[in-house]
């Protein structure tokens, strides 16, 4: 396995204006299992056919360890690549599909059929070998094409949006069953999704990415806990985002402004004046109206959802979401309420 680094990539297909990657800046660690994250269009499938070598960059260099493979063909990287469409033979059996690639890197017969079976054996499907594709389900076809690419060997090994053709409950299996071989294996794998869930279950690290630009990269706790901008907090879990006024920043805490109330924040690179908070609905509390360290606020919905209890409260920052882990509470809608956002919960982010 090899580490795989971006520095300043843009790519600019044909005549477009507007880059479908924009200057990213990325190292990828070798034996980790690294997610592309981000809405339709943002750029992930380009950035991945990049270190394939199916595209090539219009500036910046790609490294994979410590080759320089900007220029290189893609049958001389060393990648393979798993596809949303499994994208297998179907008049050949699951065997010679697993073999197929391996026809043309110069293994014996006997190398081709072990490596093969190891292969089949590592996706749980050694008994399949004789079955055409179409005698399989979609997730043992997905791990077929898992198998294909494994039996390379490859330095590295990329995912675009392999689940998406299965169903909820097989994407939650298979999607375990692909980090267990990473991490079984010590893979590095860059894989991509537009399912924030998927890419907290599985990854090691998350580039979040939006409208060709690198969002925020990190570890999931890290995207979840400390999100650096409006975008981040809101499309991994949910958010409350609130404008704020920071007033004084010393020693590395922030005196903060929030409507009526006073925080006192860790300040990351914020400096005094405008700003913007983004809160979790399960770190913001539902109190006595008039309750000490509250901002008031008027109940506008209850709603009970089996594990937890949504509250929506009208205070004079806008609608506040908030989720309370217990599944009764004194509080009724129409009521008057006190909101607080205990320490720990808020963060300031980029306005
Ligand atoms: P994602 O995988 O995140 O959905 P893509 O990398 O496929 O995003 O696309 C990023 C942008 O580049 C989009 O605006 C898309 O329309 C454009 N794009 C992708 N492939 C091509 C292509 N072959 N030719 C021209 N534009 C493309
Ligand atoms: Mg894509």
């Amino acid at each position: 396995a090899a580490s795989v680094e971006f520095r300043g990539v843009t790519k600019i297909y044909g005549k477009s204006k507007v880059p479908a990657v924009n200057d990213i800046s990325l190292l990828i660690e070798t034996g980790k299992l690294v997610t592309l994250l981000g809405p339709s269009g943002c750029g992930k499938t380009t950035t991945l056919r990049m270190i394939a070598g199916l595209e090539f960059a219009t500036q910046g260099k790609i490294l994979i360890g410590d080759r320089d493979v900007t220029r290189l063909p893609a049958t001389e990287r060393d990648v393979s690549m798993v596809f949303q469409s499994y994208a297998l033979f179907p008049h050949m059996t699951v065997r010679e599909n697993v073999e197929y690639g391996l026809k043309f890197s110069g293994f014996t017969r006997k190398e081709t059929t072990d490596k093969a079976r190891a292969g089949l054996e590592l996706v749980g499907l050694v008994d399949y070998g004789d079955r055409l594709p179409s005698q399989l389900s979609g997730g043992q076809q997905q791990r077929v094409a898992v198998a294909r690419a494994l039996v390379l060997e490859p330095q590295v090994l990329l995912f675009d949006e392999p689940l998406s053709n299965l169903d909820a409950k097989l994407r939650r299996h298979v999607r375990e069953e692909i980090r267990e071989i990473q991490q079984k294996l010590g893979l590095t794998v860059v894989y991509v999704t537009h399912d924030q869930e998927e890419a907290l279950a599985v990854s090691d690290r998350i580039v979040v990415m939006n409208n060709a630009i690198i969002a925020q990269e990190g570890t999931p706790r890290e995207l979840y806990d400390q999100p650096a901008n409006a975008f981040v907090a809101d499309f991994i879990g949910e958010a409350n985002i609130f404008d704020c006024e920071v007033e004084s920043v010393d020693n590395g805490r922030a005196k903060v402004r929030l409507g009526p109330l006073r925080l006192d924040l860790p300040a990351g690179s914020h400096k005094t004046g405008p700003a913007k908070i983004a809160a979790r609905p399960r770190r913001i509390l539902v109190r006595d109206a008039q309750s000490a360290g509250t901002m008031p606020g008027r109940l506008l919905k209850v709603t009970y959802v089996g594990s937890h209890l949504e509250f929506m409260i009208d205070t004079e920052l806008g609608p506040v979401f908030a989720v309370s882990p217990e599944v009764d509470t004194p509080f009724a809608a129409g009521q008057a309420v006190g909101v607080a956002l205990p320490e720990r919960g808020p963060v300031l982010i980029s306005a």
